[in-house]
């Protein structure tokens, strides 16, 4: 990229962080929130060249869906401190790799992922945070989205606190178009039925660029955005 166009994509990315932490605040505002709420830029299909413009105005925390493109967007990003986020599913063969670069893994959504990432992480020398993915849509069965049936979680959370190499932070949602809602009063009770046998599983990962406002509403501690920062991905991803 040409310096002037570096410049503009500065410039597009601070408006686009700028207006989405408004609207971040307002929600939280208009829901009596005092706590933070923490601001995840999905940077998926983007080039490395924006996490580094992202980070360079403050913006830390990114997520992204795939393990080999992360991979080597963390190589390229000259950065230090950026927090690396895996928001879409995992492959059981991918486990290893994911447990070695990500800061946080939204998507568990059941035992054998869980326990793959477990040894990924010990092999790694490290522990390793991670969500409980807990599916919201009714009509999403066998789901593409992924995620555990509430009815799973608790079962999946014990095996998860059993497994040394992971750290159950709490759970993660995507809502289905235009129930967003319905949806995010759901996963605030999964959580709420967390924190009884895992009190300190009390993060809430809800919200992208449409519904962050319903999200916030329902109590979600990090919201995942992508299009409101960085614009459109074009094709569905
Ligand atoms: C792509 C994606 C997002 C961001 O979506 P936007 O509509 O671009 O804000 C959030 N969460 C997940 C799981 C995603 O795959």
């Amino acid at each position: 990229m040409s310096a002037a166009e570096t410049h503009a994509r500065r410039e597009e990315l601070r408006s686009g962080l700028a207006a989405v932490r408004e609207r971040i605040d307002a929600a939280r505002r208009a829901a009596g929130r005092d706590d933070e709420v923490r601001l995840i830029a999905v940077t998926k299909t983007f080039p490395a060249s924006d996490v580094e413009l992202l980070a360079e105005l403050g913006q830390l925390d990114v997520g992204e869906n795939r393990d080999q493109e992360a991979m080597a967007k963390r190589a390229l990003v000259g950065i230090p401190g950026v927090r690396w986020h895996m928001i879409g599913q995992v492959q059981r063969n991918k486990a290893r790799s994911v447990s070695g670069w990500a800061d946080l893994v939204h998507s568990v959504d059941r035992a054998a992922l869980a326990e793959a990432l477990d040894q990924g992480a010990r092999g790694h020398d490290r522990v390793l945070d991670v969500l409980i993915q807990v599916s919201l849509d009714p009509q999403d069965g066998e789901g593409e989205r992924g995620g555990a049936a509430p009815g799973e979680v608790r079962a999946l959370a014990g095996r998860i606190a059993r497994l040394p190499g992971l750290r159950l932070r709490g759970v993660m949602g995507v809502a289905p178009i235009g129930g967003a809602d319905r949806a995010f009063e759901a996963l605030h009770r999964a959580s709420q039925e967390l924190r009884r046998e895992h009190p300190d599983a009390v993060e809430i990962s809800a919200g992208m660029s449409t519904d962050l406002e319903e999200a916030i509403g329902h109590g979600a501690t990090q919201v995942r955005i992508g299009a409101a920062i960085l614009g459109n991905r074009g094709r569905l991803q």
